[in-house]
């Protein structure tokens, strides 16, 4: 069984519920269970790719991150992730636009992975406070003071638990 974190994003249609729905539906895939869920965190749409903040399309965002246990191997959770992301009506319109779902896949126990399809850890994870404050809720032990301090400028607000299912 591997340890995995997922960031879970939702700017589209009902946010909250998409999000709630995924976690559940990620605790229903084979070998899989949600061991915790961060707090839900808001953020006005930022595009932060290029390391500086520029105002994005669309509604705030919803994020969270999810820690599975997993005993599928990292391309099968992803293409699980993907199919979660279907089912919820995930549309790629243009790279960034508003959506219904972003299922990412920021680590995978310890693996380095750079596939076509699949890079982890997730390359711009370090740039996103919606990513390291979640992750660092759930996940201390991964994310430095370092780290936090260089995306503190991120306007970030967190809002109820997510709770993981029975
Ligand atoms: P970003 O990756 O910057 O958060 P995004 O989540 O909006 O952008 P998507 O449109 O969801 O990007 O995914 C584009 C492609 O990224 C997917 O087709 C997938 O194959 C690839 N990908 C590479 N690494 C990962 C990863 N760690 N998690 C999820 N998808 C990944
Ligand atoms: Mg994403
Ligand atoms: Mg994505």
């Amino acid at each position: 069984m591997v340890r995995a974190y997922v960031a879970l994003g939702a700017n589209l249609g009902d946010a909250a519920a998409a999000l709630r729905q995924a976690v559940q539906a990620m605790g229903q895939l084979p070998l899989t269970q949600v061991r915790r869920c961060s707090s839900v965190y808001k953020t006005a749409p930022l595009n932060t790719d290029s390391g500086e903040a520029s105002v994005a399309p669309g509604n705030d965002y919803l994020n969270a991150v999810a820690e599975l246990e997993t005993g599928l191997a990292a391309p099968d959770l992803l293409n699980h992730l993907q199919q979660i992301e279907q089912q919820a009506g995930r549309q790629r319109p243009y790279r960034n636009a508003p959506r219904t779902l972003d299922l990412d896949m920021l680590l995978y126990g310890s693996a380095r992975i750079d596939s076509e399809r699949l890079t982890v850890p997730h390359p711009r994870m370090a740039l996103r406070a919606f990513v390291l404050a979640p992750l660092a809720e759930i996940a201390p032990e991964l994310v430095s003071a370092a780290q936090l301090s260089a995306v503190a400028n991120q306007a970030i607000k967190r809002l109820d638990h997510l709770t993981a299912p029975d």
